[in-house]
């Protein structure tokens, strides 16, 4: 099969390799879509917990064409989603059902091969059947289950005013599953415009081009500030300002991912007098069968979310073009049959 293998740090090759042997207990899927993420330009480029060499993509979906022995319940020609963590569900951290914090957490196309090949073994306990949305939007299952476990924190409330900071793919879908939640309006801002206007069309109240006077723009919109505000950008000065943008009791999802290094400066004084709480939250916490649902349900729209997609062989270039800050919303590889 044709897999895009990372040798090591920046050193991506196509090559071809034996499809993959299974276990017992996992199923062989031929991918069809699979999406292509920050994380991923993360691994390649070295800043990720990842071992070399490595099959990245961890957003991916296709046709189940063979199972071990211990799978029941799914049969070659079923469509997947597949959710790419893997708990152990028995350290400190499973017992407690916080299984994204798992002590020996591993993950496909992070820890284990994933979905830049033709085929992937996956184990079986990441399988979840699809049948009324399409392998496209199947791969979109993982960011909208990272989403959900976002909001799942956040809990916007009824008739909050949301406000969203960055319109890629992941601030798209924060704003249709925000629309979703009883909130009144969802802001956003962005620095280009087309993704404003997409923002506009997927239901936002109001967009703002984040030209530099966007804070006083939003303070016009909303001069006590809003009560919920996201960062989907992972930009540490966003981060910064953006406390400044939540009301008196308000919350800040920090959901976008910020280099490691980097450092903010805030007011504790402020935090305390205004009652503000600051939530993260990483990847998946038992969340993927729920986006499924919204997936297969419709409450999503992520079609318009695919800036472009490209053969598996595109992937090299895509790849440095996400890292020159050049790609139009989300690439996506598509497999040919
Ligand atoms: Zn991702
Ligand atoms: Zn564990």
């Amino acid at each position: 099969m044709l897999a895009a293998i990372i040798e090591r740090p920046h050193h991506l090759e196509l090559r071809r390799v034996p499809v993959p042997d299974i276990k017992p207990d996992e199923a062989l899927v031929k991918v069809a879509a699979s999406g292509i993420c920050g994380t991923d330009l993360h691994i390649y480029e070295g800043q990720f917990i990842s071992r070399y060499p490595l099959v990245a993509g961890h957003e991916f979906a296709g046709i189940i064409v063979k199972t071990g022995a211990e799978v029941e319940g799914f049969a070659p020609g079923d469509m997947v989603a597949c959710d790419p963590s893997i708990y152990c569900e028995h350290c400190y951290y499973c017992l407690r059902n916080r299984q994204n914090h798992c002590e020996n957490w591993q993950a496909l196309g992070v820890t284990r091969w994933g979905g830049f090949a033709e085929y992937v073994a996956v184990p079986k306990q990441c399988l979840h059947k699809v049948k009324s949305c399409s392998l496209p939007e199947a791969a979109f299952i993982e960011p909208l289950a990272c989403v959900v476990w976002g909001l799942e924190q956040a809990r916007p409330e009824l008739g909050d005013q949301v406000l969203i900071y960055g319109a890629g793919a992941i601030g798209l879908l924060h704003l249709q599953m925000a629309l979703r939640t009883g909130t009144s309006a969802v802001t956003v801002v962005d620095k280009r415009t087309d993704r404003l206007e997409l923002a506009s069309r997927l239901g936002a109240a109001r967009t703002v081009p984040a030209d530099g006077h966007e804070d006083h723009t939003l303070k016009e919109l909303a001069p006590r500030g809003f009560s919920l505000v996201i960062d989907a950008t992972g930009v540490p000065a966003v981060v910064e300002k953006a406390l400044g943008q939540v009301q008196n009791a308000g919350k800040l999802l920090i959901f976008g991912v910020c280099p490691q290094q980097a450092r903010i400066s805030i007011s504790p004084y402020e935090i305390y007098r205004r009652d503000l709480k600051i939530i993260g939250s990483f990847a998946i916490r038992k969340t993927f069968a729920q986006a499924v649902d919204l997936m297969e349900s419709g409450a999503v729209d992520v079609l318009p979310l695919i800036g472009r997609t490209l053969p598996l062989t595109g992937l090299p270039d895509a790849l440095e073009e996400m890292a020159a800050g050049k790609a139009p919303m989300k690439l996506q590889v598509q497999m040919g049959e």
